[in-house]
């Protein structure tokens, strides 16, 4: 049994209303009974369809909630030790190597509490990838 936000990840972080629609019509009928799960995972991701939610549902069902969520977020971004990541850049540069692996820089900086948005805009990658990995990277 595979859901559908294993095989087709990329409706599940899409700005697009359809592609949106299709990943809650996957939830409806997820073979892996884990719908009320994802739902609450869902109320820890700022972006992104969990449990047949989308992150508009989300902040129209529990704006405040929402909206700490959005905040501790931006927080947790601000905490992060921005030399630390610096520090790596610039190792990896030093190294003589090509360059970092794009993947595991996204997943670094989203494991140091950098929300989707700030990560895309620190490596310069589409939101959408950053958060279709993010995705990957989840459990729920
Ligand atoms: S997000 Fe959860 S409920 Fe929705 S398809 Fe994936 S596993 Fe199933």
């Amino acid at each position: 049994m595979t859901a559908l936000c294993d095989t087709r990840p990329e409706l599940y972080f899409s700005e697009d209303a359809a592609d949106i629609e299709a990943a809650k019509d996957g939830c409806l009928d997820c073979p892996l009974s884990r719908y009320n799960a994802c739902q609450a995972e869902g109320w820890r991701q700022e972006f992104g369809v969990f449990g047949g939610l989308s992150a508009n549902d989300r902040q129209a069902r529990d704006p405040e909630a929402y909206a700490a969520l959005v905040k501790a977020n931006e927080e947790a971004a601000k905490r992060t030790d921005r030399g630390i990541i610096a520090a790596r850049e610039l190792a990896v540069m030093d190294d003589g190597k090509a360059s970092p692996d794009p993947k595991a820089r996204v997943l670094s900086l989203l494991a140091e509490g950098k929300t989707p948005t700030e990560v895309a805009r620190i490596t310069g990658m589409k939101p959408g990838t950053v958060r279709q990995w993010a995705f990957r990277a989840r459990s729920c």
